[in-house]
C-alpha cells in the first residue's frame, strides 16, 4: 500500500522500482489530506492504474474529486477512527490539526508491527501522541526550525500559517511528541516533511537525538528523510 501520492506517476514508478516495488501491484492508496504535495500525482496514477483503490474520508475525497476532476467512484470512503483493511494491513485513520478539509494520520498494523504515519500536524496534541505511543516504527513530521522560518523572507501570512496551530510541526514540537509519548516498544523514527528552506537535516536530527537521550532512549534508531530519494524504513 501507499500513503499519499504527491509525486508524478513517472517519478513514483521510478522510485518504487528502485526499491523493487511494482506500483501496479498496490492493494490501495490511502490519502492523508488534499494538499498538492500529497496528491499531485493521483489523477495520472488513477488513469494508469484504475484498479488500485484510493482510500480517503468523504471530505478529502470530495475535495480531491472536485480539484483534480477525478470521478468520486474512484474512492473508497473510511471514517476517521474506524479501522479498515487493505490487503494484509489494518489501517486506523486519526484526525490531525491541519488547514485543509478533514486531514488524518495513520496507524498501520501488519505482522505484529505497528507503524505510525504523521505529517502536516499543526499542534502536538495528545490525540495525536496516543497513536504515536502505539508504534514500533514512526514517520513523524519535523518541518521547520522556528528561527529559520522567521528569517526565511517568506510572506508573514505564510510564516504565520506554517507556525500556526493548523500548520506544521517544528523540530521542537516533534521532539515534544516523542518526549511525551514514545513507549518502550518504539524502535525506529524517521523524521519527515522537512522544509528545504526553513530546516536542515542536521538540526532536526540533533534536536531529536537530544530528546531521545533525555528520556534514556538512545537505542531508538533515527533517520532523516529527504524529498528526493526513497528510503527503506524497516
Ligand atoms: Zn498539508
Ligand atoms: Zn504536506
Amino acid at each position: 500500500m501507499l500513503v499519499d501520492c504527491g509525486l508524478s506517476c513517472r517519478e513514483l514508478k521510478r522510485r518504487a522500482a528502485s526499491v523493487d516495488v511494482d506500483v501496479s501491484c498496490l492493494d490501495g492508496i490511502v490519502i492523508t489530506h488534499s494538499h498538492d504535495d500529497h496528491i499531485a500525482g493521483i489523477k495520472t496514477f488513477h488513469k494508469c492504474f484504475p484498479d488500485v483503490p484510493i482510500f480517503a474520508n468523504i471530505m478529502t475525497s470530495e475535495t480531491i474529486a472536485w480539484h483534480e476532476r477525478i470521478d468520486e467512484d474512484a474512492f473508497v470512503h473510511f471514517e476517521n477512527g474506524q479501522q479498515f483493511e487493505i490487503g494484509p494491513f489494518e489501517v486506523m485513520p486519526f484526525s490531525i490539526p491541519h488547514d485543509t478539509s478533514d486531514p488524518v494520520g495513520y496507524v498501520i498494523r501488519a505482522e505484529g508491527v505497528v507503524y505510525f504515519h504523521g505529517t502536516d500536524i499543526g499542534t502536538p496534541l495528545d490525540s495525536v501522541g496516543v497513536h504515536l505511543a502505539e508504534a514500533d516504527v514512526a514517520t513523524l513530521e519535523s518541518n521547520h526550525d522556528p528561527v529559520m522560518l522567521r528569517q526565511s523572507g517568506r510572506p508573514p501570512s505564510l510564516i504565520q500559517r506554517i507556525a500556526g496551530p493548523r500548520g506544521h510541526l517544528s523540530n521542537d514540537q516533534s521532539c515534544e511528541l516523542v518526549r511525551r509519548f514514545a513507549s518502550p516498544r518504539l524502535k525506529r523514527i524517521a523524521l519527515a516533511h522537512l522544509s528545504e528552506e526553513c530546516n536542515a537535516p542536521h538540526i532536526a536530527e540533533r534536536a531529536m537525538r537530544e530528546t531521545l537521550s533525555s528520556i534514556g532512549r538512545e537505542d531508538v534508531s533515527l533517520a532523516v528523510l529527504g524529498q528526493n530519494s526513497p528510503f527503506e524504513i524497516s
